[in-house]
């Protein structure tokens, strides 16, 4: 019998990305030899100096529950953090502390968009935005970029697709799925646009400090003044501190937004998990040196990977500038059979890669890029090195 579900959870697609981590799970529970370029998660264990906080914490009694919107050291942290780099005048009560980077989308879209709303989101895009796009009831209005122009949105493209009901841009920078990244002189451009037609962004930085080959990082409320009375920031300690499990991010927005963000959080989850933020203000306010040790880890691996897209015919991928995903233009691929059997699409070609040679990737479709697989770098080069021999086997059979 069918369920009487409302039509929003109806129509709400699971996170391709966890899909095929645990499927690759799955494999391996049965014994297979998987390795898993699907999931985006550091392989590095939280620095020790942030689980000491945690367990100093936790034997403080800092075991109740906090202010919805996160705890006033950790706003000051964040504040201080993202001021001193970036020049920005961020105060706590610009601050919102939710559980994850996706939670603080999810309570900006909800607080943002109304019914209808069109929130313009560049293609490829990570998985989540349109899902959460829709679940607030808003209209998601994809863009497809050109690989050629590292898949970044022009500002021609976003004035073409705004109408009296877009509400808001998504920016991610440096971006999941593709690794690329805009330049300040790019994200001005854009403003110039955010700022003719009235926008709201919604810039979503969580790969901030993964960015690679001496490229510089811009935020993009530093691009034009006023930017920060439109801007939410979304940011958070799972990518730059190897955190993912412990569900901290934060979004930096005008003071009545963050104020309406706690309350939805109020009602919904009340605070983020307390032990957790004060290993997050150790994370911002201790040496970041961690940091720098596992980018320039991922940058070698990035190096490494881009000689061997680069090495395979039939393959490519655009430059990639941060975040740790390949985006791989497979589409030669399609159409063809492997080992007497026909992959037609970008789903076909995972699946077929994991079930025979036992490499995870997730489809480009999931990303709105159908003919492109995503392969997450945030693996130990030994695995990176025997995923690539098995990929370069897979693309060779007849
Ligand atoms: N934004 C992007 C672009 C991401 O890749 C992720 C990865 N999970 C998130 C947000 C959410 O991060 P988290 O919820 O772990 O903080
Ligand atoms: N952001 C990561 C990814 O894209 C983690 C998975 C998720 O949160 O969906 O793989």
């Amino acid at each position: 019998m069918q369920s009487n579900l409302s039509r929003r959870i109806a129509a709400l697609e699971p996170s391709a990305t966890l899909a095929m981590a645990s499927k690759a799970k799955e494999l391996k529970a049965a014994g297979r030899k998987v390795i898993s370029l699907s999931l985006g998660e550091p392989d590095f264990n939280t620095p020790k100096h942030i689980c000491d906080a945690a367990a100093k914490a936790m034997q403080e009694g800092k075991t109740r529950y906090t202010v919805a919107s996160g705890i006033p050291e950790l706003k000051s942290a964040v504040c201080k953090f993202y001021n001193d780099r970036h020049g920005l005048d961020y105060t706590p009560a610009n601050i919102t502390v939710s559980n994850g980077a996706k939670h603080c989308l999810h309570n900006a879209f909800t607080v943002l968009i109304d019914e209808g709303e069109e929130v313009v989101i560049p293609a490829p895009y990570w998985v989540s935005y349109a899902e959460l796009v829709k679940l607030a009831g808003g209209v998601p209005v994809i863009v497809e970029t050109e690989q050629a122009n590292d898949f970044k949105l022009t500002p021609e493209q976003l004035r073409a697709v705004c109408t009296p009901k877009t509400k808001c841009l998504l920016l991610c920078s440096p971006s999941n799925p593709t690794g690329s990244m805009y330049s300040g002189e790019e994200l001005g451009a854009l403003a110039d646009v955010v700022l003719e037609k009235d926008l709201w962004v919604l810039a979503d930085e969580i790969y901030e400090n993964l960015v690679y080959g001496g490229n510089k990082f811009v935020s993009f409320p530093t691009v034009r003044p006023n930017l920060m009375e439109r801007t939410i920031l979304v940011n958070g300690v799972s990518k730059t501190y190897a955190m993912t499990g412990w569900r901290v991010g934060w979004t930096m927005a005008p003071a009545d937004i963050a104020k309406k963000m706690g309350n939805l959080q109020s009602q919904e989850t009340s605070n983020p998990c307390s032990i957790s933020q004060y290993a997050a203000v150790a994370a911002l306010e201790g040496s970041q040196d961690c940091v720098e040790e596992m980018r320039r880890e991922f940058e070698k691996r990035l190096e490494y990977v881009t000689k061997r897209i680069e090495s395979i015919d039939g393959i490519s991928c655009p430059k990639m500038s941060g975040a740790f995903y390949a985006f791989v233009n497979i589409s030669e691929q399609l159409g063809r059979t492997y080992d007497g059997k026909m992959i037609e699409t970008d789903t076909d070609w995972c699946l077929e890669l994991l079930e025979k040679k036992g490499v995870a990737t997730v489809m480009g479709s999931a990303f709105g890029a159908p003919g492109y697989a995503r392969l997450s770098f945030a693996n130990s080069m030994e695995e990176l090195e025997t995923a690539f021999d098995l990929i370069e086997e897979f693309l060779a059979e007849k």
